[in-house]
C-alpha cells in the first residue's frame, strides 16, 4: 500500500492491456461534503491498465469518517465504500483527467469521486430519527409526546381568511 497517489506507469506502458494492482492511502478530509467531519483514513484499492494511449484506473475507495450527525448532533462514525472508475487521457486538452509522461496522479480524481458520491448528510446511522423540533429530545434515545404532525390541507384552508 503506497502513501502516494501517484501511479508509476513504466511497466504498464510495456504491457498494454495488462491490469496491475495499485493501492494507496490519501488525505480525504478536504473532499468530504460534510460540515462537521474529518476522514480518519481513506484508501484506494484497485487496478490500472494502459489502453494505449489512455490509462484506466478502477477499484474502490474506502473512507472512514468521524464527526457529528447532521440530523441529531450525536457522534457519527461511519465507513463508506465508493466505486472508482476513471480514464486518464494522454495530453488531452478538454476538461478531463490527464496524465503526462510516466506518472499519473489520481488524487484529484479520488477527491472528486468522493465529493460526488458520498451522501450530502453525515448521519450517525441511516435511520437516525433526529431531534424533536418542539422539545429537543433525541428521538433515537427517547420518544416524546409532542404533536409534530404537519398541518394538513384542510386545516390550512380553514385558517385562510378570504
Ligand atoms: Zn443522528
Ligand atoms: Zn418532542
Amino acid at each position: 500500500m503506497s502513501e502516494k497517489t501517484t501511479v508509476n506507469l513504466a511497466s504498464a506502458f510495456a504491457n498494454r492491456g495488462t491490469k496491475y494492482p495499485y493501492g494507496c492511502r490519501f488525505d480525504a478530509t478536504e473532499a468530504l461534503p460534510f460540515v462537521n467531519a474529518r476522514a480518519v483514513s481513506a484508501v484506494f484499492d484497485g487496478e490500472y491498465c494502459f489502453e494505449d494511449p489512455d490509462v484506466d484506473v478502477f477499484g474502490n475507495i474506502t473512507v472512514h469518517v468521524i464527526g457529528l450527525c447532521d440530523r441529531c448532533g450525536d457522534d457519527a462514525d461511519r465507513i463508506f465504500m465508493v466505486p472508482f472508475d476513471q480514464t486518464f487521457y494522454k495530453d488531452a486538452t478538454s476538461d478531463c483527467y490527464t496524465y503526462n509522461g510516466g506518472r499519473l496522479d489520481i488524487e484529484k480524481a479520488l477527491h472528486d469521486e468522493l465529493s460526488l458520491s458520498l451522501p450530502t448528510l453525515l448521519l450517525c446511522r441511516d435511520d437516525c430519527k433526529g431531534i424533536c423540533v418542539k422539545c429537543g429530545a433525541n428521538l433515537n434515545r427517547q420518544s416524546c409526546n409532542c404533536d409534530t404532525s404537519e398541518p394538513n390541507a384542510f386545516s390550512v384552508l380553514k385558517d385562510l381568511k378570504f
